[in-house]
């Protein structure tokens, strides 16, 4: 399915695959195909970041009056089209989709003038510490506890799955400044400082041997009182903001479809065993043609809830449908990559980066190489932001009123 553009968005579009082809690195571009993570390295990230910075493009989807480009919700989503048609690496969500959102709409103009200049030229490189140990789904339930003490925080926790934390110089945090009452209530929403003698952060390697996510411990870690963002107690109702974000505030279809294109490119190549191509085999087709669709109709999702954003209107719920159909579609897509490839698709790699000078060599080809690490990552997708059964009683309990 083509959307069908106006003159102007042909245009737009046409300068915005100028841009990238003059701009977007081969080195980013095969960086960013050779990440078999949820998540591309800053090495590789904060480089395009800089580039699209640079062009005023990067708070693309910020309010034009903070830095923003002013785009329609068309213009957002062809923008996001051609950059995964050409492969760009991914941006950092943390930073521009979940925190400078929070910033500003909830913080003070000093915040806003403070904090979201810094996320757009890297400065400040963000983690999020919401998740403990004994608190995911049920986050509310959280015990990280800040102590206020004069105009600081004294904080004092353990936060896990902690994404970049091992990158970042800043962490956002659900902190409980108040142990009394409903445990909604009694949650703050502070920012830490990563760089100082009370944070420390341990390492956990995900299945496919990738260093993405962390244990964040803080040990009477210090944070100002003015960082934080609305008053005491206002965390949970920031959180829900953010978490609506998490779940629907980016475009996943693009990326899904521009993979399923580059998977179907790559089987009408691949033997299938019988003298033929794997691309020509009904059955494949059949199941590549299902999984296209369903990328088609969470297109149709995204872009009714980029219309609704644009009108002021916050997406609700919506979000939690496209996070779930969104992480099973990635799944899906992943596991078509792994049987393209057959037994070169079983071969893990252990050595990382996959890119670069010093990368090991493919012995099939480099999708083959990044095919099992990129499966077993994207077992998280249904995970993270809220796990896919969360996001199912979300939608019983709040579109069909069950
Ligand atoms: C790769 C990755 C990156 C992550 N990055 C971050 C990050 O940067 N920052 C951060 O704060 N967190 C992060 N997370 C944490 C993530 O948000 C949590 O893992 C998630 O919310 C689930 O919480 P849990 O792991 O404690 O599982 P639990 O909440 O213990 O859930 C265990 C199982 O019970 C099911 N379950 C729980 N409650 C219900 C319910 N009410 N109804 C039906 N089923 C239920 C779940 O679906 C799941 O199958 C990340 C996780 C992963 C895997």
């Amino acid at each position: 399915m083509d959307l069908a553009l106006s003159p102007q968005d042909e245009a737009f579009r046409d300068e915005v695959r100028a841009f990238l082809a003059e701009n977007l690195p081969a080195r980013l571009r095969e960086g960013m195909a050779a990440s078999p993570g949820v998540f591309v390295e800053p090495d590789i990230g904060q480089e395009w970041q800089a580039i699209l910075n640079k062009k005023g493009w990067l708070a693309y989807q910020w309010p034009k009056a903070v830095g923003g480009t002013g785009w329609t919700p068309v213009q957002r989503y062809i923008f996001e089209k051609e950059c995964a048609l050409a492969g760009a690496p991914t941006l950092t969500a943390l930073s521009l989709k979940l925190l400078a959102p929070v910033v500003y709409t909830f913080g003070t103009a000093e915040q806003k003038a403070r904090i979201l200049p810094r996320i757009l030229t890297g400065e400040d490189y963000w983690c999020q510490g919401f998740s403990e140990p004994d608190s995911g789904s049920d986050l509310a339930s959280l015990k990280t506890r800040a102590v206020r003490d004069g105009d600081r925080y004294i904080v004092n926790g353990s936060k896990i799955w902690t994404t970049h934390a091992h990158h970042a110089n800043k962490i956002f945090c659900l902190v409980r400044t108040d142990p009394n009452g409903p445990k909604q209530s009694g949650i703050s929403f502070l920012l830490i400082d990563m760089k100082q003698p009370g944070v420390t952060v341990r390492p956990i390697l995900t299945l496919a041997g990738d260093h993405e996510v962390n244990q964040v411990f803080l040990d009477n870690a210090v944070a100002p009182v003015s960082d934080r963002i609305g008053d005491e107690g206002d965390g949970w109702m920031i959180a829900k903001f953010l978490l609506e974000n998490e779940r629907g505030g980016s475009c996943h279809a693009p990326r899904l479809l521009a993979d399923l294109e580059a998977i179907e490119r790559a089987a009408r190549e691949e033997p299938d065993g019988d003298g033929g191509a794997l691309g020509d085999k009904a059955a494949w087709r059949r199941r590549l043609a299902k999984i296209r669709l369903e990328a088609l109709s969470l297109e149709m999702l995204e872009l009714r809830i980029l219309a609704d954003l644009a009108k002021g209107r916050p997406p609700g719920p919506q979000t939690s449908l496209t996070k779930y159909l969104a992480s099973t579609i990635r799944q899906d897509v992943d596991l078509l990559w792994m049987d393209l490839y057959g037994d070169a698709g079983l071969q893990l790699e252990a050595a990382r980066p996959l890119y670069g000078r010093n990368a090991p060599p493919p012995p099939h080809s480099r999708d083959a190489q990044i095919a099992g690490p990129r499966y077993l990552n994207s077992r998280a997708w249904t995970i993270f932001g809220g796990t896919n059964e969360v996001q199912a009683g979300i939608i019983a309990k709040t579109v069909l009123e069950l």
